[in-house]
């Protein structure tokens, strides 16, 4: 059989390919139109390929008469099928008709039904519920001729106009066609006459008049209407202005919607809509005569697609101007495979779409820029972005954010300079809310006081209840929307950038945290920052190491199952910090949280919240989505309750004392039942065996209280000393006591700076003065520092320390040395009184028996036990303790799942 292929496009070209491999056929010519510029249609492309004659005719007829050249170059290759798999042009009868076994024609609708150009589009506008093709006789033009064969599907509530095409008219028409030419080449292809029962001959949607939408309709009517022209050539509407003037846009991914109407949506008018219509988080809600809704996510405005939810913000993604040199490099080669695509020469203002690319193209257009760049595009943001000049534009975005390159960026924050430690300092001062600084709603602020000096060093933003509540919603957006787009590597590359920021302000960052919170300056630098870049740096590397099991069930049989589990983000996180070490808290604590890919608002403790807010600084500059990371400093009772209170807040990490842990766990079941993770106070005994090595015994046993000024929560809160070496230990550490530099923390000789703040250091005299009256021997310490101005409290030693005592059983958060005495033969007991408190953080032992060593291990309370040292964390290990020092761990890849859940899936097959 000599076939003559009529057509365009890709589907007339796969079908030519398909009947290529038929032993018994011939394609004798392809007939197909002209090129569009220098761009050839693909059946051409393909027919040339394979040495297939090809002919190109703008028309075939002049005022209804067939033209004679065409007509002779047809009659030229002796065609005895015409297989017609999709084309646009009209063809006269005498071609028809010109072959002996006359033509098929393939048709997107199940005829008589939606006959006309626009069969698809009416089949979803109608809201039939089974769409299909007929591959027919054809006749003179309106779809009458008798019928070889017909397919059809059901139509989904999801599917438009693309889908319907994509997933079943274009791959089963292909195949049907092939089917058909076989039937004719077998002789048994039917011709069934048409019935004229249920015909109809529909209006063709390439007429922009008919793409107008009547939004006096139903929801059910509006929504059919803007998924039978989805995506191409989209639904019009026109936009009335406030100011009078009017908008013609296209609309795109209509769904119906039950949740409406919504609370917090903006109205936008619409030309013959007499119900409401308005732009909310997930797009423009229409509501239609019946009162139901249908949304839509897309709209195109001008040249542009934008989320329907971004209607009313400002263009914020203006195109870059700046653009570096090695930026302009990489747009030579964007050029380059925009023009290998597009076939034509590509300047800044060429279009995509207009250029005449379709989805096909978009999908290699994505695959060869993130294969080229590593940049996490999607097909949509084609569509967002078709101009040549904002393609690149977005493209730069996503490299600059990937670099960090965006030191650069201006960045608008009130501030005060800190002048310290021959710097100076600029310190925002403000509340960090979705990517900006801004003031608190009620223009609150706190004053924030230097230990060292008693003094007002600034005043910072206060956040109340409004502003916790903008922070969680942007955390919320930014969780759903930027977040999302985010691969886990990428993110685990912002982390890195953010590490190596901070790594890069590493003095500025230790400087803020030693005036801020008394920190000795060389504390502040290897451990409150040091730490804090090293756990960013650690959990980084988890970012793309979250996975599932797979996990062996009962099969169901005779199937299989396979069930398997995924680790997900829980949503958007509150993270809630104590002011001892404010930004290895907040480092703690948040880089766990962003690995596993959450988002999160931070409220710092209100005495010392500024590395909080230079970090904040810091998270913009490495590149963080808006929204993802909040920092609002203000006061517990109120923005803290606020944190623990908010419905949208799935996950609560705390740190700070019991009493405000246990308060806080009640306020996180009342309100939405939210996980919380807490970690809390402790009283962590120090055990001293006469046979340790002394020295080390001393060294540490005077860390383990003295260390950033006992302003430490896993400090040794009481020492149990063998009573051999009792006297000693003490002669040894009064003697290291009577040398130890008191003094202004930036300067590099101290060695104990002031306490945090005064109601802290009140808090302390006041534990001494209890310590004295129940009896307790106070051998060093326990009042101010002489002569000097500051919180400076002089480190305490207090001996013959019973365990009924006050200062035995709570935690001093303070340099506050707590001994009692134990004889070596009693283990026993020695065990039942370090066990004998409500507190579980931390432990520790000196002893040269690694039998003694592990034997305390085994048997003492608490998450962490030190064996011949003290103090000893690092961001590998997990961290927390037992009983009332709360639950949950920091740290570690236990503290990842601190911030994830559990997702298991179950598949039957
Ligand atoms: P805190 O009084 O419990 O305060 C901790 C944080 O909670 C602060 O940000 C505080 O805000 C906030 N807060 C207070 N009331 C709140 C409420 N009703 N709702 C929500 N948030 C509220 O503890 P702290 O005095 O700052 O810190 C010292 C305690 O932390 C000690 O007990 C120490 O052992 C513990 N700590 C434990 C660990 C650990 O890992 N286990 C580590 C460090 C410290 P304000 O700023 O307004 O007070």
């Amino acid at each position: 059989m000599r076939i003559a292929i009529i057509g365009q496009s890709n589907f007339a070209a796969d079908v030519l390919e398909l009947l290529l491999d038929r032993p018994n056929i011939q394609i004798v010519g392809v007939f197909t139109i002209p090129d569009r510029g220098s761009r050839e249609d693909i059946l051409a492309t393909t027919a040339i390929i394979h040495n297939i004659p090809v002919f190109k005719f703008a028309c075939w007829r002049r005022k209804g008469v067939a033209l004679p050249e065409v007509l002779e170059q047809y009659k030229s290759v002796g065609a005895t099928l015409n297989v017609l798999p999709f084309c646009s042009q009209f063809i006269p009868m005498e071609v028809i008709d010109g072959a002996l076994l006359g033509s098929i024609c393939y048709h997107p609708s199940i005829l008589p039904r939606h006959r006309g150009a626009s069969a698809i589009s009416w089949t979803l506008i109608e809201g039939d519920e089974v769409a299909g093709f007929s591959i027919f006789w054809a006749d003179d033009g309106l779809d009458t001729g008798p019928l070889l064969l017909t397919r059809q599907t059901n139509l989904e509530p999801t599917d438009t106009l693309d889908t319907i095409y994509k997933r079943f008219l274009y791959p089963e028409g292909v195949k049907a066609m092939g089917v058909a030419v076989d039937m004719v080449a077998s002789g048994v292809a039917p011709k069934i006459i048409q019935a004229e029962v249920g015909a109809t001959y529909d209006p063709a949607m390439f007429k922009t008049e008919n793409q107008v939408i009547n939004l006096q309709a139903t929801a059910e009517k509006i929504w059919n209407f803007v998924r039978g022209l989805d995506s191409v050539p989209g639904a019009i509407a026109t936009v009335l202005h406030e100011n009078g003037t009017e908008e013609q846009i296209r609309l795109f991914g209509a769904h119906l919607y039950s949740a409406g109407p919504v609370s917090n949506g903006k109205v936008l008018r619409l030309r013959g809509l007499t119900k409401t219509a308005w732009i909310h988080s997930g797009g423009l809600l229409i509501e239609g005569t019946d009162g139901a809704f249908v949304n839509i996510r897309r709209i195109k405005r001008g040249t542009k697609v934008i989320n329907a939810s971004e209607w009313f913000k400002q263009a914020e993604d203006q195109s870059i101007t700046d653009f570096s040199e090695d930026e302009m490099v990489k747009r030579s080669l964007v050029a380059g495979i925009w023009k290998a695509i597009l076939k034509e020469d590509v300047d800044s203002s060429t279009d995509f779409f207009a250029s005449g690319a379709g989805s096909m193209d978009v999908v290699r257009l994505v695959e060869e820029v993130k294969e080229t760049f590593d940049v996490p595009l999607q097909n949509e943001q084609v569509f967002m972005a078709p101009v040549f000049e904002e393609f690149f534009s977005l493209l730069v975005r996503f490299l600059r954010q990937a670099s960090a390159c965006s030191d650069d960026q201006q960045l608008n924050f009130q501030a005060f300079t800190l002048k310290a430690n021959k710097r100076e300092i600029r310190v925002p001062t403000q509340l960090f809310i979705n990517g900006e600084f801004v003031d608190a709603d009620s223009q609150r602020t706190l004053e924030i006081v230097n230990p060292t000096n008693e003094e007002v060093l600034c005043k910072v933003a206060c956040a109340s209840a409004t502003d916790v509540d903008k922070a969680v919603q942007a955390a919320h957006s930014a969780f759903y929307g930027s977040w999302r787009q985010i691969t886990p590597r990428q993110r685990g590359q912002l982390m890195l950038n953010l590490a190596d920021l901070m790594e890069r302000n590493k003095e500025e960052l230790a400087t803020i945290e030693s005036v801020d919170s008394g920190a000795v300056y060389t504390l502040a630098l290897k451990t409150h920052v040091g730490m804090s870049i090293e756990a960013w740096r650690y959990f980084a590397g988890w970012c793309d190491k979250i996975q599932g099991n797979t996990i062996p069930v009962n099969p169901a049989r005779p199937n299989n199952i396979l069930t398997f589990t995924r680790k997900e983000p829980i949503g958007v996180c509150g993270l809630i910090t104590p002011w001892n070490y404010p930004l290895m808290m907040l480092s703690w604590k948040m880089a766990a949280c962003i690995a596993a890919g959450n988002t999160c608002l931070i409220k710092p403790a209100q005495t010392c919240p500024l590395t909080a807010l230079k970090f904040a600084e810091l998270t913009v500059r490495a590149g963080f989505p808006p929204g993802v990371i909040n920092v609002l400093p203000g006061k517990g009772s109120d923005a803290g309750q606020a944190v623990a209170d908010h419905e949208l807040v799935r996950k609560l990490g705390f740190t700070g004392s019991t009493p405000i842990g246990k308060h806080i766990m009640k306020s996180c079941a009342d309100s939405n039942l939210k996980k919380c993770s807490l970690e809390l106070g402790g009283k962590s005994p120090l055990i001293i065996f006469a046979d340790c090595d002394m020295d080390k015994a001393v060294r540490h046993g005077m860390s383990s209280v003295f260390f950033n000024k006992g302003e430490n929560c896993i400090a040794a809160g009481r020492l149990f000393v063998e009573d051999r070496i009792h006297d000693e230990f003490i002669r040894r550490v009064l003697k290291d006591l009577r040398t130890m530099t008191i003094g202004d923390p930036l300067d590099r000789s101290t060695a104990h700076g002031p306490q945090n703040h005064k109601a802290h250091f009140d808090k302390l005299l006041e534990f001494c003065r209890r310590g004295v009256d129940e009896g307790a021997k106070l051998v060093y310490g326990g009042c101010r520092v002489p002569h000097l101005k500051g919180y400076f409290f002089t480190p305490t030693v207090f001996t013959n320390v019973t365990d009924d005592m006050f200062i035995a059983q709570e935690e001093s958060f303070g340099p506050i040395m707590i001994i009692s005495k134990f004889n070596g033969s009693d283990v026993d007991s020695l065990m039942q009184r370090a066990n004998r408190t409500e507190y579980g953080l931390a432990s520790g032992v000196f002893t040269k028996d690694i039998g003694k060593a592990l034997n305390f291990a085994d048997r003492i309370e608490a998450g962490t036990v030190f064996v011949n040292l003290y103090n000893k964390t690092d961001v590998a290990a997990p961290f927390g303790g037992f009983k009332q020092s709360g639950y949950g761990k920091d740290l570690g890849q236990e503290a990842l799942n601190e911030y994830l859940k559990t997702k298991c899936v179950t598949v039957e097959y």
